[in-house]
């Protein structure tokens, strides 16, 4: 699940658009001090993920964070906890905005265009599912981080042979998958869940592998 959604908005290409995944992947591998980092910082999204690009944003001297989600509170797929030190280190939340265009000036992002959004009826999961008012206003940012989701490596699992469901790999019997000998679990099976799932399919896993040995 290492690939960042994008946002199939105009201005995405723009200097200043990253994804949340790039950002902290580079913040562990490039170290802080070579992070370049906005003033005030936009971050698209209210996952963990997106709550990490925001805390580190916020860390790293950004004056000002603001995290814009589509739904409300009410609707937040990170804990509260999370979101608890979001606002613990002051980062600002702007509910139901939508994220409509980025616009920017010699290639550099400048500001981002959000849909004033209102909450609808429940959606299959639910969920209220946000509507357009029609209504749009536009934020002052130099750096946009989009954190709306990672979606599977679909290639390099149908480059294995590997029987999945839009990229997300599919268990025949217990661990197992459709390749003899191979077994699967965590993120690319269950599409993106906690550390806990992904700690139980590793025990599960453990247990499909030592029944194919035969040793349970
Ligand atoms: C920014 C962010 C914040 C998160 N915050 C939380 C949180 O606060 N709490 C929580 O519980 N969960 C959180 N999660 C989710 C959690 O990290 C995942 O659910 C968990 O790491 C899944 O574990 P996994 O072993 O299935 O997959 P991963 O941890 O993604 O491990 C997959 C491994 O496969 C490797 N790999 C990929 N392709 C190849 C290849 N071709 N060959 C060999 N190796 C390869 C990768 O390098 C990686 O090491 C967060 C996720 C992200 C991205």
């Amino acid at each position: 699940m290492g690939l960042a959604r994008g946002l199939d908005i105009p201005g995405e290409s723009l200097d200043g658009v990253v994804d949340a995944i790039s950002f902290i992947y580079d913040i562990r591998t490039k170290g802080y001090q070579n992070i370049p980092i906005g003033d005030k910082v936009v971050v698209i999204g209210l996952g963990m993920t997106a709550i990490d690009a925001a805390t580190q944003s916020k860390r790293l001297g950004a004056k000002e964070v603001t995290i814009a989600y589509r739904r409300t509170e009410d609707e937040k797929p990170c804990t509260d906890v999370e979101l608890d030190i979001a606002k613990l280190d002051g980062c600002n939340l702007l509910y139901l905005a939508s994220p409509k265009e980025i616009l920017g000036k010699d290639g550099v992002v400048q500001s981002i265009v959000f849909d004033k959004m209102e909450l609808g009826d429940a959606d299959a999961n639910g969920r209220r599912k946000p509507i357009n008012t029609g209504v749009s206003f536009t934020l002052e940012t130099d750096m946009v981080i989009k954190a709306v989701g990672q979606v599977p490596y679909e290639s390099l699992v149908d480059g294995a042979g590997i029987s999945h469901d839009w990229g997300k790999v599919k268990l025949i019997e217990g661990n197992a998958t459709n390749i003899e000998g191979v077994f699967a679990g965590g993120d690319c099976v269950n599409g993106g869940r906690e550390v806990v799932d992904a700690v139980q399919a590793g025990k599960d896993g453990a247990h499909s592998i030592l029944k194919y040995l035969k040793v349970i």
